[in-house]
């Protein structure tokens, strides 16, 4: 599937909108979901191919060096009647296939992908919701704020580097939210599992979604089901990247990682 770049928008200093749209997705179905992601897949410069290609049929046809990058992005929203696609991307300092190819993106480029697919949305059920991440679960998490009803309760904890980097989230529901900015050193990685411990629950446990930066999300995942009493079930938690990592790193080593996570805590 692909889809052709309708028009950018730099949303912040750290992430760039890029809305889709012709291509083949008039054939694209989207799951009921408010995390669904697509599998995006990235010509490498001086591939022999086209720029319009089957990803399975790239690899069985060609060489490793000329394999797609894959990386997955969450869809921000999708407009049926107009057939537009929306992603945000982070575009940070580090060198990445994605984040360069986003902040280069102009009208008429091509973006190749599977899906989309995706598992989580809030339930209507919950006595309340809390949702964690960084700048990588905003997409996910801004779906999920405008999917509740108004009411439904939400308490917010995201990370960015400062106060340009917010994003302005729109909710029917009571929103709690608080933006935590980084230092640039290495108090950054519990900023999030600080906060949520210092989160009153007012005795009643929340639905939880909880991603962004492998490490991060952990000790929140961790702190939730220990010494919350959060049930496994009642939790979305997965980890989005990895500090230090490319994707294709991270991928080959994410599967032990998630074992070990999910090792934890298992009495709940
Ligand atoms: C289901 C799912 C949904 C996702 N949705 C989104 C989304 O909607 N928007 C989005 O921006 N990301 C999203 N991500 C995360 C994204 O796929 C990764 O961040 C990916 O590594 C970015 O690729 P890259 O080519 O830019 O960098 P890579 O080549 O993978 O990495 C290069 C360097 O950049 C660092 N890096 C990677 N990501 C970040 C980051 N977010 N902040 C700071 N440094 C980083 C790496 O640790 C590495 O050092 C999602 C991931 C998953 C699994």
């Amino acid at each position: 599937m692909h889809g052709r770049v309708a028009r950018t928008e730099r949303l912040t200093p750290g992430m760039v909108r890029v809305v889709l749209s012709g291509g083949d997705l008039d054939h694209l179905v989207m799951p009921d979901a408010t995390d669904a992601y697509v599998n995006v897949a990235f010509r490498p410069a001086g591939a022999s191919y086209d720029e319009v290609f089957e990803p399975t049929d790239v690899r069985e046809a060609t060489p490793r060096e000329e394999w797609p990058a894959r990386r997955r992005y969450t869809v921000r929203s999708w407009d049926a009647t107009v057939r537009e696609l929306t992603l945000d991307f982070v575009v940070h300092a580090d060198e990445g296939v994605a984040s360069r190819w986003a902040l280069n993106a102009g009208a008429g480029d091509v973006l190749v992908f599977t899906g989309p697919s995706g598992g989580y949305r809030p339930d209507p059920a919950a006595h309340w919701h809390l949702m964690v991440g960084d700048e990588s679960a905003l997409p996910a998490i801004a779906a999920s704020l405008e999917a509740l009803a108004s009411d439904e309760r939400v308490a917010v904890r995201l990370v960015c580097d400062g106060p340009e980097h917010e994003i302005d989230l729109a909710s029917p529901a009571d929103v709690d939210l608080a933006w935590l900015h980084r230092h640039g050193d290495e108090r950054d990685e519990s900023l999030l599992v600080a906060a949520v411990q210092a989160l009153d629950f007012g005795g009643t446990a929340p639905s939880g979604f909880v991603h962004g930066e492998a490490d991060e999300i952990r000790g929140v995942r961790r702190h939730l089901l220990e010494e919350r009493g959060l049930a496994r079930r009642d939790l979305s938690c997965s980890p989005y990247w990895r500090r230090t990592m490319t994707d294709e790193a991270w991928r080959r080593i994410k599967r032990e990682y998630v074992a070990a996570m999910e090792a934890e805590a298992i009495a709940s």
